[in-house]
């Protein structure tokens, strides 16, 4: 095992990683920029290093500054987390040339997957199902229209580099297709430097199925099991769930096995999900993500499995001592990203500075969070703050377990994404598991209009809890703590005191 690893990012996933690298006897060395001095990963960590200005091109995008550090700290090893570095096949090899391992496949596999229809092409040779379309970029508009003409609208123009819905078009109608393949091309090149797009054909109403999977350098590749990712805005998840409530134990065991082939055929080591659309018992590849996912604790809830753990030891040489029948699927699983943005407001970003918080707990609440009180959440990163993540005996359990926890979170300073979560785990759709990828489109009404005020609920809570608490210190003589929290100005602190007491 490594003595020292590095972790080449900021936010919840890097405290995620700190937090397994601790569990294993191992020192983390964090790195920031100047707009994360304040950063919980930061204080988390063993040491940590300042590598730049808040723009992350000149901060956690700079793999020479990284490189440099972990050999200066005299780390064995780097985690990248996702985003940022995580999916650059150059980087990769740099780590390698440096003499430090990379918590992660080798470059090789990145690039094989990284390049989507290079990616589609390999999986059709491995036999895997892929969505029908080109196994090509597309050379021009005309080509475009022919190909869509072929494939059948609607189609959907994608870029090659493709990633967080950047550089996608749904096409339905064929005088729509020049001007959208104009467009796709332009947003892919502004994203990702690269201009090519390619088509699939556009399937109406697919779940987002996908599989997790673990491979070590000793010839072992298990699944372990799917996550139900259908609920999206903009080709973006915002909450996640494992099993998906649709799945039968065949399917799941399909499912698996093409993932593992997919992973085999680019030798590929480490975690890593194999991404699909799912409609009426048929299933398609999409693309494989080469790191770590956000949405990686529900499948850790429901399997017990510590992907991160596993990364790290994996990395490390260690063979995976479990084979794929003794994984086990127990409960049900549900995650909500929560993001500092305002869903009444068409998901605005908002910033500000982190007041008071209130974090969720209790039974079956696993609360993966990058924020404190008095840190900055600015524009320069990624809104997505923290995931509350909950276990529960059944999927409905898990909903109302989630409510619950949602509730019971109080963040102050920003707008957040948790009135829309509550709004969902209410929705009969989503009680009955009818999900598909245009679950939000259909229900924007519900969910983004406006309708009850949660605030006033919450508030209405609150006031009923202080007011119990009130009665029980009057009626018990021994509460010094409660009553002195109870003194204490606004009402939010004093829940927070009679929280902890
Ligand atoms: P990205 O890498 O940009 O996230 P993906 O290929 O993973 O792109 O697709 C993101 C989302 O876009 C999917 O989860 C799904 O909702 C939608 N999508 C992708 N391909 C198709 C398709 N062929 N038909 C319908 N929806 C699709």
């Amino acid at each position: 095992m490594f003595n020292k690893i590095l972790v080449a990012n900021r936010g919840e996933i890097a405290l995620r990683v700190i937090r397994a690298a601790h569990e294993l006897g191992v020192k983390a060395v964090a790195v920031y920029s100047e707009a994360d001095r304040l950063a919980p990963h930061v204080l988390a960590a063993d040491e940590a290093y300042l590598i730049g200005p808040p723009p992350s091109a000149q901060s956690y995008l700079r793999a020479d500054v990284l490189i440099d550090v972990a050999k200066r700290c005299g780390a064995e090893a780097i985690h990248p987390g996702y985003g940022f570095l995580s999916e650059r096949a150059p980087f990769i090899q740099a780590v390698r040339d440096a003499g430090l391992v990379f918590i992660g496949p080798s470059p090789d596999a990145v690039t094989a997957m990284g390049d989507k229809t290079a990616a589609r092409a390999r999986m059709i040779d491995a036999g895997v199902p892929v969505v029908p379309g080109t196994k090509e970029a597309l050379r021009d508009a005309a080509e475009a229209r022919t190909v869509a003409g072929e494939v059948g609208y609607p189609v959907l123009l994608k870029a090659a580099a493709g990633g967080g819905g950047k550089g996608m078009r749904v096409v339905m109608t064929e005088d729509e297709i020049e001007r959208a393949f104009e467009s796709a091309g332009n947003e892919a090149q502004a994203a990702f430097g690269d201009r090519s797009v390619y088509i699939e054909k556009y399937l109406v109403g697919p779940r987002h199925i996908e599989i997790q999977l673990l491979a070590d350098r000793h010839g072992n590749t298990l699944h372990l099991g799917e996550r139900e990712c259908s609920i999206q805005r903009r080709h973006q998840k915002l909450i996640e769930e494992a099993p998906s409530a649709v799945l039968t134990p065949d399917e799941r065991r399909a499912m698996g096995e093409m993932a593992v082939a997919a992973a085999r055929a680019v030798n590929y080591e480490g975690a890593g999900t194999v991404e699909c659309l799912y409609q009426d018992g048929e299933f398609y590849f999409l693309e494989m993500n080469t790191r770590i996912q956000v949405e990686h604790p529900v499948t850790e809830l429901v399997t017990g499995v510590d992907l991160v753990q596993w990364q790290i030891r994996i990395a490390a040489g260690e063979a995976i001592p479990f084979t794929q029948d003794e994984i086990t699927w127990e409960g049900h699983a549900i995650e909500c990203r929560i993001t500092s943005e305002d869903p009444a407001n068409s998901f605005l970003p908002s910033t500000g500075r982190i007041g008071n918080l209130t974090l969720p707990s209790g039974p079956g609440v696993r609360w993966d969070g990058g924020i404190a009180t008095g840190v900055e959440v600015g524009l320069f990163y990624d809104p997505m703050l923290a995931k509350l993540i909950v276990h529960g005996p059944t999927r409905l359990e898990a909903i109302d377990r989630m409510k619950r926890a949602l509730l019971e979170l109080r963040v102050e300073g920003v707008d957040t994404s948790v009135p829309f979560h509550l709004r969902v785990m209410d929705e009969a759709d989503f009680r009955a598991g009818r999900l598909d990828i245009r679950y939000l489109e259909n229900h924007e009404a519900e969910l983004l209009g406006a309708s009850v005020d949660e605030e006033l609920i919450r508030a209405a809570a609150l006031a009923a809890a202080l007011l119990e608490e009130e009665r029980r210190t009057q009626r018990s003589v021994s509460r010094p703590q409660a009553s002195t929290s109870a003194s204490g100005g606004s009402a939010w602190r004093n829940r927070a005191g009679w929280s902890r007491g």
